[in-house]
């Protein structure tokens, strides 16, 4: 394939789980890419390749095996590092999705800078992992969580977030570069510029950004910046953090164990050097290898023509929606302005009957809350519907779940 053009026809061969027919028939169509990414051969190969080939443990053998293994999951570092333009490779921390990540930080980063009293400051569009562990957190320690709210568009209300900022009292940001739910992009390069005038580290949520868009962490310089590799192509157990040298350095170990130190004595330990300080225990050395062929491939197309289809895919797809009868699309209407996630709900049709219906044509959309029952609550509303898009999605797959919407306000005298 030719860099920086994407055809989402050809790639669509190297998935083989595109091929399948849901009950015996129809073609798959799979719309639930924000909660995680169908894998290439190329990755499903390497990770077969991995067992059959390499299998040893990491960073302690000197065997030549073991050091293959060893060179295999740390040239998986590097090129992460290169993929979101980290200053040093060894920023770079294996953990086992966005959600450890950002327990990691509320453990290690958050227990020793939050006191009593502080403010730790996301928004109503955070996933509940970027929820949940901050809540935890100001329990312990008497602080008190703060949200940034959103307009009815489901843009981020900037004017709320300079208000909040000069009300002083924050020590920690926290905020999802792209909502799950709504596509929304946040303005994460102005809330950090601002966040950092007074002093305030920027923790991004890039869950949903960095497998879909180019995301350089020097260029936004976020303190710190989470993402999974299964929702980019790479297998499920691998997630990372980033976070710059000068912080993770100061910060103390997640879990203790092998691998994370240098001497133990009877009493006390010497922490290793970043990042193996915070990879306590074998890690998961096969997948981290295919999370790096993942990489691989998504270099080989370019993260700019990615984000450029998932635009196309998502103009064609909110022209659609937005002429049913009925239909509510939640989020932004415009394109460049939002990921391909779009959340509806039509008329009264429950989201998990839709859901039912889709199913019976061979189409995985998502219904529920998304992990996200704040937004919901914002949105007065239970559950949405959600179809979402990556690089082997075509415009025939939006024309086939607009079809089936058809089908289904037929079915519910809509
Ligand atoms: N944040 C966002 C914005 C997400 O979309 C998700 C996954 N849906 C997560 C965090 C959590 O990711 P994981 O389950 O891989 O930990």
């Amino acid at each position: 394939m030719q860099k920086g053009i994407l055809d989402s026809h050809t790639i669509r061969d190297d998935f083989p789980i595109l091929k399948r027919k849901i009950g015996g028939k129809n073609n798959f169509v799979y719309l639930d890419n924000a909660a995680t990414t169908q894998k290439p051969l190329a990755v499903i190969n390497s990770i077969t390749n991995y067992y059959t080939n390499m299998n040893s443990n990491i960073h302690r053998a000197v065997y030549e095996v073991a050091e293959e293994s060893t060179r295999a999951y740390e040239r998986t570092r590097e090129m992460v590092a290169r993929f979101i333009n980290a200053k040093h490779v060894e920023e770079i921390i294996f953990t086992r999705n966005t959600t450890e990540s950002i327990n990691l930080l509320s453990y290690s980063w958050g227990r020793k800078n939050i006191k009593a009293g502080d403010k730790i400051l996301i928004t109503e569009l955070e996933h509940h992992s970027n929820i949940v562990p901050w809540q935890v957190l100001a329990k312990e320690t008497n602080s008190k969580l703060c949200y940034l709210n959103i307009n009815d568009e489901g843009y981020l209300n900037l004017d709320n977030f300079f208000h909040e900022l000069e009300g002083g009292g924050i020590r920690l940001i926290s905020i999802s570069h792209m909502s799950n739910v709504l596509g929304t992009i946040v303005p994460i390069k102005t809330i950090i510029r601002a966040a950092h005038e007074k002093g305030i580290p920027v923790i991004v949520d890039g869950a949903q950004s960095v497998p879909h868009m180019p995301v350089d962490v020097q260029d936004l310089d976020c303190d710190f910046l989470a993402f999974s590799a299964h929702k980019m192509l790479g297998p499920t157990g691998v997630g990372v953090l980033y976070g710059k040298r000068e912080l993770i350095e100061r910060m103390d170990p997640f879990m203790g164990g092998g691998d994370m130190i240098k001497e133990v004595f009877k009493n006390y330990t010497h922490y290793n050097d970043i990042p193996y300080k915070f990879e306590a225990g074998t890690p998961n050395i096969a997948d981290v290898v295919g999370f790096g062929v993942a990489i691989e491939y998504l270099e080989n197309i370019g993260m700019e023509a990615v984000r450029q289809h998932e635009i196309d895919l998502t103009e064609y797809a909110l022209e659609l929606l937005t002429s049913i009868p009925q239909l509510k699309i939640y989020g932004p209407l415009v394109a460049i302005d939002r990921g391909g996630v779009i959340s509806f709900n039509i008329g009264d049709i429950h989201p998990h009957d839709l859901a039912t219906i889709m199913n019976d044509h061979g189409i995985a959309i998502r219904s529920g809350h998304h992990c996200a029952q704040v937004l919901m609550e914002r949105l007065s509303v239970s559950a949405t519907s959600r179809a979402s898009f990556y690089i082997y999605n075509t415009k025939d797959d939006i024309d086939q779940l607009i079809n089936v919407l058809d089908e289904a306000r037929r079915i519910f005298r809509l």
